[in-house]
């Protein structure tokens, strides 16, 4: 079979949901019983997302192979079920520096070089690359930015290559707008016409159209639309608000989106496999369970620093934490909240603790870097330990539980991490040898220890029991770890190192023993960057399972 393309491409404006669009359309399309693969190409001129600031660009999401890439790429695995490949995400940025680094290396042989056709070619070298990597029967791209945008420009331009060269291959997809203003109170299909109009331009046309809107179309409009955008009227999805972004799937079905763009690409309806019809009844069965009624409300503290802006962009920020608490609760049939806290409020005044934690069934702290709010989150950490308050700790969250203790319980006051305090007496968590170098010549761009590393967990501790499993798999993003000097003393005192690096020179896992305290792990690697609807992370299943206690 040939390879398939979709281009998703957003009309009107961004923010509609053209991530979770694209992310549906392949979950619907892979429980067909095609091979399907989710490609994102973001128009920015950044190399990466790593070195981006989470409050301006939401979560770092760091793939198997360790590139750090966006949030969309989570969205994907998440929708999936999938690990992806990290051939799968390119920034314009990535692009024009293969290209330059490409011809300062005599690789044009003297030519001029030019954004079309090289840049294009790169592109669709790229996108070819990802469907070859998956192995994918139909690759989805997402393109970054809305229609008229600058910046996306060259995507564009290999979208119409492409259909070109095989028009019966590639298909168009856009996800536009449709605004129902307050003073008119209809709903107005003009910018979408104007969307396709100027998508037009670019020559290319949509095979379809995703309406979203706060309500679900009517038939008026989207005869409308199908007239005067030039679409047939059936593929023209209605797309309205709903409550959860798992329900979209759901959703997209109801208008057959499945079977109407297989016929749009000379592909067969087939008979699904066990496996696809599994895979669409366990996702019918989580979006049942996120709205029936729950046996237990939790309330979660979760404590960290890129808060700065506002409630949006803090959901952002640890956007994987939180979808990860979701998966577990909604597993447990519980109900979860999520308080903010701000370490800086906790370091004005400790008392607030007590408060807290009389309305939070638990505390997490998230992946984090630098100094800001770092003595309010050990106050927490010292609170939850000391009062036996089940304590998820991810990244740093483990990183400063150890020193918590150390300060604490092995009275080493002068005990820190030298990414905050370089001449502390006490380098309880201190610079990876691989990194020093990293740090003095101030290479940062994706330069941490970065993506899948395996871990070997202790036989007969938490961590085992809840994966089940004696060793596990999980993506990291670091550059400091646990001084392996003062592992003995910690232990000692009760501190488990209970997850190590397969050669036994990284710890990975800490807990104490249940005998101690319901609930205190931590890890240093990323749990929530591999929790997925249908199969919930087991650390995160066992917080939650502590919290409902
Ligand atoms: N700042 C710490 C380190 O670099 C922790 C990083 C994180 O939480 N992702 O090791």
């Amino acid at each position: 079979m040939k390879s398939k393309y979709i281009f998703v491409i957003g009309g009107v404006m961004s923010g509609v949901g053209k991530g979770i669009a694209t992310s549906s359309l392949g979950l619907i399309l892979k429980t067909k019983g095609y091979k399907v693969n989710l490609v994102k190409a973001d128009p920015y001129l950044n190399v990466d997302a790593g070195t981006m600031n989470p409050t301006e660009h939401g979560e770092v999401f760091v793939m198997k192979e360790g590139l750090e890439t966006d949030q969309d790429m989570g969205n994907y695995e998440r929708f999936l079920n999938q690990d992806i490949s990290q051939a799968n995400y390119m920034t314009s940025g990535m692009v024009y520096k293969a290209v330059i680094d490409r011809e300062r290396a005599l690789g044009y042989g003297g030519k001029c070089v030019e954004a079309i056709p090289h840049v294009r070619d790169e592109i669709i070298n790229r996108f070819q690359k990802a469907t070859k990597e998956n192995g994918s029967d139909i690759t989805i791209v997402e393109i970054g930015g809305t229609i008229g945008d600058f910046q996306n420009a060259m995507f564009m331009e290999a979208a119409k290559t492409m259909k070109l060269q095989s028009p019966k291959d590639v298909i168009v997809v856009v996800v536009s707008y449709l605004p129902t203003p307050g003073a008119i109170g209809e709903m107005k299909s003009k910018p979408t016409q104007n969307a396709v109009r100027e998508l037009n331009c670019y020559g290319l046309h949509p095979d379809f159209i995703i309406a979203r809107s706060e309500v679900a179309l009517d038939a008026k409009r989207k005869e409308k639309i199908s007239i005067s955008c030039n679409v047939p009227i059936e593929n023209v999805i209605s797309a309205p608000d709903i409550k959860s972004i798992y329900d979209v799937p759901v959703n997209f079905e109801k208008d057959k989106i499945g079977e109407l763009v297989l016929k749009s690409l000379s592909l067969k309806n087939k008979k699904p496999d066990a496996q696809s019809v599994k895979l669409w009844s366990d996702w019918k069965n989580f979006v049942k369970n996120i709205h029936s009624n729950k046996i237990k409300n939790l309330r979660i503290a979760m404590i960290g620093k890129y808060f700065d802006t506002g409630d949006f962009t803090l959901t952002d920020s640890y956007l994987s934490v939180i979808e990860a608490l979701k998966f577990a609760a909604t597993k447990a049939k519980a109900g979860i909240e999520i308080e903010w806290v701000d370490s800086k409020t906790i370091e004005k005044n400790h008392g607030i603790l007590k408060d807290i934690f009389k309305r939070c069934n638990g505390l997490i702290v998230p992946g984090g870097f630098g100094t800001t709010g770092v003595d309010g989150i050990l106050k927490s950490i010292e609170f939850v330990r000391k009062n036996k308050i089940p304590y998820l700790g991810i990244c740093y969250g483990m990183q400063l539980a150890v020193i918590e203790y150390a300060q604490n319980v092995l009275g080493l006051k002068d005990a820190h991490t030298t990414e905050i305090n370089k001449n502390c007496e006490h380098k309880i968590i201190d610079i990876m040898e691989s990194q020093k170098e990293n740090l003095v010549k101030l290479t940062m761009g994706g330069s941490m220890r970065l993506g899948s590393f395996r871990c070997k967990l202790l036989k007969g501790s938490i961590v085992s029991g809840l994966y089940k499993a004696d060793i596990v798999t999980e993506r990291h993003r670091h550059r400091y770890e646990v001084n392996n000097s003062y592992v003995f003393d910690l232990e000692k005192k009760g501190l488990l190192f209970s997850g190590k690096s397969i050669d036994g020179k990284l710890m990975e896992m800490i807990e104490l023993g249940k005998s101690i305290h319901p609930f205190f792990v931590a890890t240093q690697s990323h749990p929530e960057f591999l929790s997925r609807p249908t199969s919930s992370h087991p650390l995160f299943d066992g917080l939650v399972r502590a919290m409902m206690r």
